[in-house]
């Protein structure tokens, strides 16, 4: 079926009855690419938090989440996942991890009133990259609350996958913002998972170094951070470097992976594997944080590698493959139309769910996406491939060798429950299994609310104009 006429307008609706007979997806069954593993999958959305902007040059678009929203919609994998619409985090949650007087100004400034608060500008480091908007503390709130809720629905057992494309962001200080990240969305997921879970293991593929959560567990052996990123001591945010391991306890519970421009498909997915199985079979991890920065793809505004959406995925597949609870983040990604074509297609493998490459007719938004309308457009082969195989071979010997620490680390071996969890009263653990039941009470009002905000979605396509 072609419907080459609509792709100059898309603000035409289709033939409701033509549509129906689009596959739009085919749901595998039956798979034992994962070793038969079908997980509980939930995604966590709060649709206000693609409203906001940074300004009119600045690149992080928060509007990228919506497109992915669409995508998602549009190849209906709402129909495989729990979906729900997750409240904003406290005040007190945000100060779980970031010092008060930060996370007062952040509620505070406003671009009305921001040159009242000179000195506190350049105190936490606000400019171009971190600029004050309009809503700005909204906004982070909004994202670090999805994580938040993402993180509740794993502890409690709920999900075995849990999905915040908004969250990911990876730089954010615990007295300062950095690189676009007002609130460390992830360093606070984390301090909740270990509330129950001995280790949690860090992934993350996103263009930049996660120097952010790096620095937050540097001294610490219940999480390991592994980031993969570009490095040249220069490009932001000047950190990663392999001989960044980790300090006092925390020795060897930090991995970085510095990587040269133009890293392809190839390359990146085979050093990627002989990392991380050695590091999930030697640290153990009980949960795992996997940051899925788009900045990484090729033909990113910002970027210089040459990876393809699906090289992308199958990294992000290969961690699932271990079948350990898991929270699946965002991050970076500067190129809207490719942020959200990569993290459709992850929300689909996450869901054992094979899409069709042709972008479905009917989809908001859909000339964002011309002029090839697929889900996988051609990306890998902008930049010269500057990691030479020897390179890489050292890297891989390098990294290798640092994990053979990790086996006997103490209380990867020995301390199974963390302490704070061993020394609860009964009452303070009724009071937490009695929040987790109210949660999850909630949540399924919301997942009813969020399933009429999809059907509405659907039903306005006709509007929709870019
Ligand atoms: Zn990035």
């Amino acid at each position: 079926m072609s419907y080459s006429w609509l792709d100059e307008e898309s603000t035409i609706s289709l033939d409701r009855r033509a549509n129906q007979k689009t596959p739009f997806y085919e749901p595998i069954v039956n798979t034992f690419k994962d070793g038969g593993y079908n997980p509980n999958v939930s995604y966590h959305y709060n649709p206000d938090v693609s409203k906001y902007h940074y300004g009119v040059r600045h690149p992080m678009k928060p509007f990228r989440l919506m497109l992915t929203d669409h995508l998602v919609i549009a190849y209906k994998l709402y129909e495989q996942m729990d979906i729900y619409q997750p409240r904003r985090a406290t005040k007190e949650e945000l100060l779980e991890f970031h010092s008060e007087d930060y996370i007062k100004f952040l509620e505070s400034v406003t671009p009305d009133n921001a040159k009242k608060y000179a000195q506190h500008l350049r105190q936490f480091n606000i400019g171009d990259d971190c600029p004050v908007f309009d809503g700005m503390y909204d906004y982070s709130q909004i994202y670090a609350g999805a994580s938040l809720d993402a993180s509740r629905k794993l502890i409690a057992g709920m999900s075995d996958i849990a999905i915040n494309w908004s969250g990911g962001l990876h730089h954010a200080k615990k007295h300062e913002p950095s690189g676009f990240c007002y609130v460390n969305d992830i360093v606070l997921s984390i301090l909740n998972l270990l509330r129950v879970h001995p280790r949690v293991l860090y992934i993350d593929i996103d263009l930049h170094h996660g120097d952010g959560v790096q620095e937050a567990f540097y001294l610490t052996d219940r999480v390991m951070t592994v980031s993969f990123h570009k490095y040249d001591g220069e490009f932001f945010p000047g950190t990663g470097n392999h001989d960044e391991v980790g300090l006092g306890k925390g020795k060897h519970f930090a991995l970085n992976v510095p990587l040269h421009d133009g890293i392809d498909d190839e390359s990146y997915i085979s050093l990627f594997k002989s990392i991380m199985e050695p590091v999930i079979t030697n640290f153990r991890p009980t949960a795992i944080v996997q940051q899925c920065g788009a900045d990484s793809l090729g033909c990113d505004r910002l970027g210089s590698f040459n990876l393809n959406i699906r090289a992308h995925g199958e990294c992000v597949k290969f961690v699932k493959s271990f079948g350990i609870p898991m929270l699946v983040l965002g991050g970076g990604g500067y190129t809207p139309r490719n942020v959200s074509r990569l993290w459709c297609y992850e929300t689909s493998v996450m869901t054992n769910v094979k899409l069709n490459s042709r972008l479905p007719e009917v989809l908001p938004f859909r000339t964002f996406f011309q002029p090839d309308y697929s889900l996988h457009p051609n990306l890998g082969d902008r930049y010269d491939n500057k990691n030479s195989k020897k390179y890489l071979e050292n890297l891989r010997n390098q990294l290798l060798e640092n994990l053979r620490y990790l086996r006997g680390a103490p209380s990867v071996e020995m301390q199974e429950i963390p302490p704070d969890l061993q020394n609860m009263t009964t009452d303070e653990e009724q009071e937490i299994l009695d929040r987790l039941n109210r949660e999850s009470e909630y949540d399924a009002h919301l997942d009813e609310k969020r399933y009429w905000l999809n059907t509405k979605d659907q039903a306005r396509v006709s509007e929709q104009v870019d």
